[in-house]
């Protein structure tokens, strides 16, 4: 993984190359290319022996033109300022790629969760939430989960903030458990959109999906829910995965829900029994596969690697897994890449969905929201294929962030600049 990279100054870059393509002035774009404001905090906690312990903690609120900020919280030890600046901006631009009606943010805890106990983890989340409390709500900044983070977290923020206001708000964050006012499906829907990405992505192209070869890196939310639709609905043929611990490969298939079912057990995929090989995480990013996905964090694919990597087609399930130069290579060398932006943003559409159910206090079943989640996907696709050929752009990631930037301009000219 490339160290040199900096998320946000990835985000700029990608904004700019779209930017060339789209009628906006140097004022606007400044505007768009920066978050609008930045929260940066010292949460203080006691650990269970009785010490005192301090974390930063981050939510950049980036673009609010198109309704409130929304993007995940995450809790890594690699959160930073520049990181949860990018994530915010990718945010802007998915919700607008998908045309639902949100802006962008992004936050986080510069943590590793697996130090700590979980009362430890409850009394730092809730510490977080109260810090977020005066910025966020249903109309203003709606959170989520991402990596590290789950419906037991979004369920402590949620109580949280109705705790501390007195109400009851469930629409205040999405991500949450059934019974906390979660929606159905929004588990598998970041997985779900990879997998119909992948899907009109092979169609457009005029490959097909049966039996083709699938290496996935990183097996948590994204990854394993991606790898395993994949299989089950499409019937491709998933050969490696992996995750912080190593890569796993076997020719034949490697059952994508019983490598879940073995990480759930171990906490690893090393070390599956159905493995015919353990390979390195490089290894598995290089593989001669039809479809590579990179699921796990920023940069993981650098211009030296990209390079190397075999795959016809990258379906993004990260958010920003590839740094700008190795985009470069790969448009370069053919390599189709379906965007970030576009292809993981099934968990966003589907949080749309938990906040339309928790405003209307009426739930929707399963097929609906996966049917309304297909819908959205595959528009947006349609979407981006055809401005990548109408105006003749040089790759599926700028055409996504022509359609947003355009998206976002509109709704900000139609606002106008006050005072
Ligand atoms: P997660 O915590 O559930 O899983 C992350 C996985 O990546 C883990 O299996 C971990 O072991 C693995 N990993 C970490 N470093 C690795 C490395 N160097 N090599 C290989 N594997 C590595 O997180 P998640 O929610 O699945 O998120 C993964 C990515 O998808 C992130 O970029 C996140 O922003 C993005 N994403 C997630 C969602 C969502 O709804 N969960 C939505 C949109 C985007």
């Amino acid at each position: 993984m490339s160290e040199e990279a900096n998320p946000f100054e990835s985000l700029q870059e990608q904004i700019r190359d779209a930017a060339a393509y789209v009628d906006a002035d140097e004022g606007e774009l400044r505007r768009l290319s920066r978050p609008e404001r930045l929260l940066e905090t010292n949460l203080t906690i006691e650990r269970d022996d009785g010490s005192l312990d301090t974390f930063k903690a981050y939510r950049s609120q980036f673009n609010g033109d198109r309704g409130p900020y929304k993007g995940g919280i995450r809790y890594h030890p690699g959160v930073d300022r520049d990181e949860v600046k990018a994530l915010s901006g990718w945010m802007v631009y998915k919700t607008a790629v998908v045309d639902i009606p949100y802006g962008g943010g992004k936050g986080g805890i510069a943590v590793d969760p697996r130090t700590l106990s979980m009362a430890e983890l409850e009394r730092l989340t809730r510490s977080f939430a109260e810090e977020l409390r005066p910025i966020v709500g249903e109309d203003m900044d709606i959170p989520a989960p991402d990596v590290n983070t789950g419906q037991r977290e979004m369920n402590w923020i949620k109580d949280t903030y109705e705790t501390l206001e007195n109400t009851t708000a469930p629409g205040v964050i999405t991500g949450k458990a059934i019974d906390s006012g979660g929606s159905e499906g929004r588990v598998e829907a970041t997985g779900r959109s990879v997998m119909l990405t992948a899907r009109e992505a092979f169609d457009y192209l005029g490959k097909s999906i049966e039996d083709a070869t699938v290496a996935v890196q990183g097996y948590g939310n994204a990854g394993s829910v991606a790898a395993r639709l994949l299989e089950s609905e499409l019937g491709t043929n998933v050969v490696a995965v992996s995750d912080s611990s190593g890569a796993v490969y076997n020719e034949a298939g490697i059952d994508a829900a019983g490598a879940r079912g073995f990480k759930d057990e171990t906490d690893a995929v090393s070390g599956y029994e159905n493995a015919e090989e353990e390979l390195t995480n490089e290894d598995l990013l290089t593989l001669d596969v039809d479809l590579l996905i990179p699921a796990a964090l920023e940069n993981a694919i650098d211009d030296d690697l990209a390079g190397d990597v075999q795959a016809d087609v990258v379906v993004e399930a990260a958010n920003g897994p590839l740094t700008p130069d190795a985009d470069d290579v790969l448009t370069e060398r053919g390599v189709h890449v379906f965007p970030d932006i576009l292809a993981n943003a099934g968990g966003v559409t589907v949080s749309y969905f938990e906040w339309v159910q928790n405003r209307q206090r009426f739930y929707w079943a399963e097929e609906k929201v996966n049917e309304e989640l297909e819908r959205h996907i595959v528009d947006a696709f349609d979407g981006l294929v055809a401005a990548y050929e109408e105006r003749d752009l040089p790759n599926f990631r700028t055409a996504a962030y022509v359609v947003g930037l355009e998206r976002v301009l509109k709704a900000y000219r139609e606002g106008g600049t006050w005072p």
